[in-house]
């Protein structure tokens, strides 16, 4: 459960990002989050992997409560909430199998368990017969779906997608929504920021609006 209670986030003495938001977003959601530039959509998103730290109000992610939270224990934290974003941010110089290994070698997998683990997830993004290429040789879609499975590898219960179909063409921005759909399935909340209004009316998912920092329209979609 995602909880925020009534959290402004100001940049400074001027910058107001998000002016006392509350929201309730369930396990094993689909939220679309949308709104014009600078609205406060990636602030939002920061908040919730602690990136940043909000001015006032409280934030609660799956029962830890922020305002408890010690630094210590941030990447613990990071490693139940999975991010991917607009520009893939793959390592250049290693595979796609390598690329996604390399998020369980920093938890300290072991090597029998990263050859266990990594097919399984290469299966699920559907990126069979493409585990030895390097992310150069790949198409923007199938590069984010690499970013996916290295998100989602180590099992987060949360995935947070900014703007992830921002760079594609409308065939690839569907594979790759198609796949956040099918991860939302296996129980993981996805929470996703997007531009594309052709998305949101395809996925008929819950949608909140945000306009100058503050929610503005908070919609149930037909399939949330
Ligand atoms: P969105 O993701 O909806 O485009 P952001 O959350 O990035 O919006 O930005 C919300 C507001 O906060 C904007 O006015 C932006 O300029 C400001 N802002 C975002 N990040 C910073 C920062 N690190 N320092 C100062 N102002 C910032």
């Amino acid at each position: 459960m995602i909880l925020l209670d009534r959290v402004t986030k100001k940049y400074g003495k001027k910058g107001l990002a998000l002016d006392r938001v509350s929201l309730h977003i369930a396990p094993k959601e689909f939220v679309l989050i949308v709104g014009s530039s600078g609205a406060g959509k990636s602030t939002l998103l920061k908040l919730l992997t602690r990136e940043e730290k909000p001015t006032s109000g409280k934030i609660v992610v799956g029962g830890v409560d922020y305002d408890r939270l010690k630094d210590r224990e941030v990447p613990l934290l990071r490693r139940k909430i999975g991010t991917i974003f607009q520009d893939f941010k793959l390592l250049p110089n290693r595979t796609v199998f390598e690329n996604i290994a390399f998020a369980l070698e920093i938890v300290g997998m072991t090597n029998k368990e990263i050859q266990f683990t990594v097919p399984k997830v290469i299966d699920l993004v559907g990126l069979n017969g493409k585990e030895h290429n390097f992310p150069k040789e790949l198409s923007g879609g199938e590069q984010q779906r690499v970013a996916i499975a290295r998100a989602v590898v180590r099992q987060p219960k949360i995935l947070i997608a900014d703007e992830p179909t921002g760079n594609l063409d409308p065939k690839h921005a569907w594979d790759v929504v198609s796949v956040l759909e099918k991860i939302n399935q296996h129980g993981t909340t996805v929470l996703m920021t997007t531009h594309n209004q052709e998305i949101v009316n395809k996925l008929q998912r819950r949608v909140i609006t945000i306009d100058g920092g503050k929610v503005s329209q908070d919609v149930a979609g037909r399939k949330s």
